[in-house]
Order: C-alpha cells, then sequence, then structure tokens
C-alpha cells in the first residue's frame, strides 16, 4: 500500500483515500492481475494507483482538469502511467464509449449516480463488480437500492477510522470522516 504521503496533493483536488480505507477497498474488490478497472473520479489518483500497480489496466475519469493532472503526476511519481489511461470528461462519456471492463469504482458521482450505475452495469464482463465508495447517506441508499435493482448481490461495510499521534503526554485518537464501502458479490 502507498502511504497517505506519498501522494502529491494539492488543495484543489480531494484526496487521496486514506491507507486505510484503500486497503479496504483492494481488499473486498478480490481485484485479479489480469483485471481491466475504470474508476469514476480519480481526484488525487489515491485508488487510481492502487488499481494500477495490481492489475493489468486501469482506465480513470474525473471533470476536473487538475484531478487528471494530479493523478497523472502521481503515476509518474510512481511509475505506473503506462498502465493508465486518463480521461478528463464527465463520467458518462467515459461510460458510453468505452467497451467490457471487469471492475466499475466510483469515488465520486456528481448527482449523475444512478445513470452511472445503470450504463456501468452494462459494460462489466460476466464476472464484473462494482464498488462504490461513499460519504453522504444519500450516496448510499441509493448506491444500494439500485445496484439491488439491477440485479446484484450487495455487501456494504462502513469504517470510521481513528489514527493515533504520539504526544508527549500519551497518545491522542484523531477520528477521520466515516465512510461506507458498497461493493457487489
Ligand atoms: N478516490 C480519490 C478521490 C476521489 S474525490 C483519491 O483517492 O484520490 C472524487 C472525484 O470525483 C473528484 O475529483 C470529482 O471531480 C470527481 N467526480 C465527481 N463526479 C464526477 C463525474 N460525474 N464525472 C467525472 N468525475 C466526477
Amino acid at each position: 500500500m502507498f502511504k497517505d504521503t506519498d501522494f502529491i496533493t494539492n488543495s484543489k483536488v480531494p484526496g487521496p483515500t486514506k491507507e486505510e480505507i484503500r486497503c479496504l477497498v483492494i481488499s473486498k474488490s478480490q481485484l485479479k492481475k489480469e483485471d481491466e478497472v475504470l474508476e469514476i473520479g480519480c481526484g488525487t489518483g489515491g485508488l487510481t494507483l492502487e488499481f494500477a500497480k495490481r492489475c493489468k489496466k486501469v482506465y480513470s475519469v474525473d471533470k476536473n482538469p487538475d484531478a487528471i493532472d494530479l493523478t497523472r503526476a502521481n503515476l509518474i511519481k510512481h511509475n505506473l502511467l503506462e498502465k493508465v489511461e486518463l480521461f478528463h470528461e464527465e463520467a458518462l462519456n467515459t461510460l458510453k464509449n468505452i467497451d467490457k471492463i471487469n471492475m466499475l469504482v466510483i469515488g465520486g458521482s456528481g448527482g449523475n449516480l444512478l445513470e452511472i450505475l445503470e450504463i456501468g452495469s452494462q459494460k462489466l464482463t460476466s464476472e464484473g463488480k462494482i464498488i462504490v465508495t461513499a460519504i453522504l447517506l444519500e450516496t448510499k441508499t441509493e448506491a444500494i437500492s439500485k445496484l439491488k435493482e439491477l440485479g446484484f448481490s450487495v455487501e456494504i461495510i462502513e469504517v470510521n477510522i481513528s489514527k493515533g499521534r504520539i504526544l508527549e503526554r500519551g497518545t491522542m485518537m484523531y477520528a477521520q470522516n466515516p465512510i461506507s464501502i458498497i461493493y457487489t458479490v
């Protein structure tokens, strides 16, 4: 796993997804070496880099040009650029033009989640999986009900990570935002 400090960051772009959450996403994805992954909302590239390190090909899309530049910079820094194709556009455009993928990872949807899931599910291979990381309550419930409606078996975990900072007087725990990982099985 990459450490959070391994990433170049920029105040205009969210991310990277924290290391402990990236661990869980990779574990729940049951990613295989030969997989091709489409990631929607690459942000800083936190998840893009983890997937790129472990699979055949990643297609990463973000509508924010700064996110594309930052993900590219992080891929170059860690020598993974040749594994990843970057798309600066609205996710729905990429989805319409892409062939079959083994996995769809959604880290941002900007109000288009239902349509993204609807079109994305048609682009999956027969064993394909969908993973959604969600902070908003609405995203969690929308993702679960839409995936059920599309015929998937769905699981969800929610984690509240706290990380200790060792101070002179003792160890202080700092809480990170709770985040849900919704995934098909
Ligand atoms: N997982 C990333 C952080 C994702 S932040 C990391 O580890 O670095 C979510 C990103 O989704 C933002 O950069 C935002 O611009 C992008 N986004 C949200 N809705 C989108 C859409 N409909 N199409 C493309 N990108 C989108």
